[in-house]
């Protein structure tokens, strides 16, 4: 029986959500995704939000609002999906990474400032941080957000992961500290749409430029119209935007499922804390318990030690002929072929190169039984003789 290492949970009363829409007079752009976004902005506690069409095309509206261009730099962390880095690229903007923090895997604060210093002697300081909060887990973002007014950059919070998750208290995507937060709802993530995404954020023309650009730059509102209108069925194109719109029939979806967040956060956590009380004697370094209480606990990683590092690949081997689907989370960004043809090269970003020589993912969903959770926690004692 194959464990998968994450799965979504879809209930009866998401299936009967989607097929309301399904019946409806709109499948796409009725009143659903406009609900599902003021549903996600009260979760959150943000002003506003902007659903898409998934993570991805919310990353890139997030990067265009910010104005970013050719000759512009963008940074994040190498560990993450690259999507992260990418939307920088779709800009025709330059990419660049920091180095990271191996004990919460998100980006070094330290060598952020390390970084920045270096980059204002040179010119080269960037205009968008991406935030990745890896595995669901917040990085500091008060901090970030002092060096922010110090060195002068935008954040985009990449909150893919962390949607449910908390920081200071506080529901992550509130962008207290940042000016725009982004979610998917790929199958995997905390609640899903099939594919979607969303951005949110508190300031009304970043809301107004993020609706313009998901809709081909395109308005109906005479207000923001530059010529006088042509009659009441005029509409203007102000700029080049995209078709990035999330269709009814996935928000209805998002909506059901947003019902659900907080049990699904709920079970993830207590999935999480119980493999770190069973694997307590495995030579790895598992999320601290504070983490665990705070994150979305979207992955569940642990980290092998040093005096270990060198059987990662067995273990992964191990399991997975166990049909236990780990997982590698992630390849750092910048040692994918594309970006070496960038010129990026193995050492730019030596912590993150080594975390990815000791990780691995473990299965963690709502729908794991505690059986499957014995066994996968026996499995690796077994495999380190514990
Ligand atoms: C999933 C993910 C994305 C992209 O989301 P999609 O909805 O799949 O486009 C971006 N960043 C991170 C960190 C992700 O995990």
């Amino acid at each position: 029986m194959k464990i998968n290492y994450a799965k979504q949970h879809i209930s009866e009363e998401d299936i009967q959500a989607v097929v309301e829409v399904l019946k409806s007079d709109y499948i796409t752009q009725g009143l659903t995704s406009q609900q599902f976004e003021q549903a996600v902005c009260s979760v959150v506690g943000s002003q506003h939000a902007i659903s898409t069409n998934s993570g991805t095309s919310a990353l890139h509206l997030a990067c265009l609002a910010l104005k970013l261009s050719k000759d512009d730099i963008l940074w994040t962390s190498p560990i993450s999906f690259v999507a992260s880095a990418n939307c920088a690229l779709y800009c025709q903007a330059s990419v660049d990474f920091v180095d990271i923090d191996p004990l919460t895997i998100n980006l070094s604060i330290p060598q952020l400032e390390i970084k920045l210093k270096h980059a204002k002697q040179h010119q080269s300081l960037p205009k968008v941080l991406v935030v990745v909060h890896m595995s669901g887990l917040s990085n500091d973002m008060q901090a970030i957000y002092e060096l922010s007014q110090e060195y002068g950059f935008a954040i985009i919070e990449d909150a893919s992961h962390a949607l449910g998750g908390d920081y200071q208290q506080s529901a992550i995507g509130n962008c207290q500290y940042s000016d725009m937060t982004v979610f998917s709802f790929h199958p995997i993530k905390s609640i899903t749409t099939g594919e979607g995404g969303m951005v949110v954020c508190n300031n009304p023309q970043l809301a107004q430029e993020l609706t313009l650009l998901r809709s081909h730059g395109i308005t109906r509102d005479s207000d923001l119209m530059t010529h006088a209108p042509d009659g009441d069925w005029c509409y203007q194109q102000l700029k080049l935007g995209y078709n990035y719109r999330m269709s009814d029939i996935n928000a209805a979806l998002g909506l059901s499922q947003l019902k659900r967040l907080n049990t699904f956060i709920d079970k993830r956590r207590q999935i999480a804390a119980d493999y770190n009380t069973g694997l307590a004697d495995c030579p790895i370094l598992t999320p601290h318990p504070d983490a665990v209480k705070a994150s979305a606990c979207h992955l569940y990683i642990i980290i092998l030690n040093e005096s270990h590092h060198a059987c990662r690949d067995d273990l992964f081997r191990y399991l997975q002929d166990l049909e236990i689907m780990v997982n590698i989370h992630y390849i750092p960004i910048h040692t994918q072929p594309f970006y070496r043809d960038m010129g990026f090269k193995i050492g730019d970003f030596p912590r993150a190169e080594a975390y990815y020589q000791r990780c691995i993912s473990l299965p963690i969903h709502y729908a794991l039984t505690d059986e499957n959770l014995t066994f996968i926690i026996n499995s690796i004692k077994i495999f380190f003789k514990t």
